[in-house]
C-alpha cells in the first residue's frame, strides 16, 4: 500500500474529517523523522487502536522552536523519502509533512507553556524545549482533529507534558504512551545514537545496565530515594563524559519523592547523560518496565 505525503493542514484535515465522518477513528503519531523501529512500533500501536477502517498518520516534522540556538537543529538528520518507506512497512496511511511556514505562519506570536512538569529534569537543561514541543504538538493535534496519539515513553517528561497540556487545554484527542524499544544490548533506540562512534556506542550500553541495577535493587525491596537513585548514577559515572542528572520522581508529574518509597507510589528513574558530543535520555518506572538491558 502507497503512503499519501499530505504538506499543507488543510490537505491534512481534509483528509481526517473524511474519516471521522464515516465513523472511523485517526491515530496518529508525531516525529521529527530519521524513523526507526521505536517509531514504527508507534505506528503499529496506532493502527491497533483504530483498527483497518482507521486512518494512521504519521508527522515528519524538524520542529525548529524545541531546538535552543546551541542545539542540533541544523544537523538533524532528514531523510523524508526513506521516512516514507518505513512508514509503508507499518501500515502507516498517510505521512503529514509540512514546511517551517506551514506551522509557523508569518507573523507567528503564540506559544504554548505547561507549567509544573516541565520546569524539572530536561527543563533545566533545556528551559525553552517544551514550550516549543507544546507549541507544535498543539498545532498538530488541531491539524489532525479528534485522534488517537502515541507518543514514546523515551521521552518520559514529553509524554507527562503532553498529556497534562492535552487535558488542561480540553483538546479532543487521547494521549497514549508506548514502552520504549531497545537495542539487544538495551540502549533505547533513538535518531541520535547514529552520531555514536562504536567506543562511544559500547559506553552508551551502560545506561540501560544502570537503569537496570536500580529495578533489580527495587525487585529486591529497596525502598530508599536515595539509594534507589545512587545506584544507578554510580554505576554509570565511570562510563559517560557527563550526567546532566539522575533523578527519581513521582512517574505523575515529576515532583520529588519523600525518603523512603510507599508501596503504591509510582516512581520513575531518569538520566539524561552525554558520551562524547551526543546527549542520550532514558527512564524506567520502577515497578512497571522491566530491566531494560540484555
Ligand atoms: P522523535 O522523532 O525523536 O521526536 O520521536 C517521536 C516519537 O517517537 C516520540 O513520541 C518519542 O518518544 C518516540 N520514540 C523515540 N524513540 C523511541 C523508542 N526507542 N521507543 C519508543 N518510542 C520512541
Amino acid at each position: 500500500m502507497s503512503v499519501e505525503v499530505l504538506r499543507t493542514v488543510a490537505a491534512l484535515r481534509a483528509r481526517c474529517d473524511v474519516v471521522r465522518a464515516r465513523g472511523a477513528r485517526v491515530g496518529f503519531v508525531p516525529t521529527m523523522g530519521a524513523l526507526h523501529e521505536g517509531h514504527l512500533a508507534l505506528a503499529r500501536e496506532a493502527r491497533a487502536r483504530v483498527g483497518a477502517d482507521g486512518l494512521v498518520v504519521t508527522s515528519i516534522f524538524v520542529n525548529p522552536t524545541q531546538f535552543a540556538a546551541h542545539e542540533d537543529l541544523s544537523k538533524y538528520p532528514r531523510e523524508l523519502d526513506a521516512d516514507v518507506a518505513r512508514c509503508a512497512t507499518a501500515g502507516v496511511d498517510a505521512v503529514f509533512a509540512p514546511s517551517v511556514d506551514e506551522m509557523y505562519p508569518a507573523g507567528d506570536q503564540t506559544r504554548v507553556r505547561v507549567a509544573g512538569v516541565s520546569a524539572p529534569l530536561e527543563g533545566e537543561f533545556r528551559p525553552t524545549h517544551f514550550e516549543g514541543v507544546a507549541t507544535v504538538v498543539t498545532r498538530l493535534f488541531h491539524a489532525v482533529g479528534p485522534c488517537v496519539a502515541v507518543f514514546g515513553r523515551k521521552d518520559y517528561q514529553q509524554l507527562r507534558v503532553v498529556t497534562r497540556m492535552t487535558r488542561d487545554l480540553l483538546l479532543p484527542v487521547e494521549v497514549v504512551g508506548h514502552r520504549t524499544i531497545r537495542e539487544g544490548d538495551g540502549l533505547a533506540m533513538s535518531s541520535r545514537n547514529r552520531y555514536l562512534s562504536p567506543a562511544d556506542r559500547a559506553r552508551a550500553a551502560k545506561i540501560p545496565a544502570a537503569l537496570g541495577l536500580a529495578v533489580r535493587a527495587w525487585e529486591g525491596g529497596e525502598r530508599a530515594t536515595e539509594r534507589l537513585r545512587a545506584t544507578a548514577e554510580h554505576a554509570l559515572r565511570p562510563w559517560v563524559d557527563a550526567v546532566d542528572y539522575v533523578a527519581l520522581r513521582d512517574a505523575d508529574d515529576l515532583s520529588p519523592l519523600p525518603d523512603v518509597l510507599a508501596d503504591a507510589r509510582r516512581a520513575v528513574l531518569a538520566v539524561a547523560v552525554r558520551v562524547g558530543g551526543t546527549r542520550l535520555i532514558d527512564n524506567v518506572v520502577l515497578g512497571e518496565d522491566p530491566a531494560p538491558c540484555g
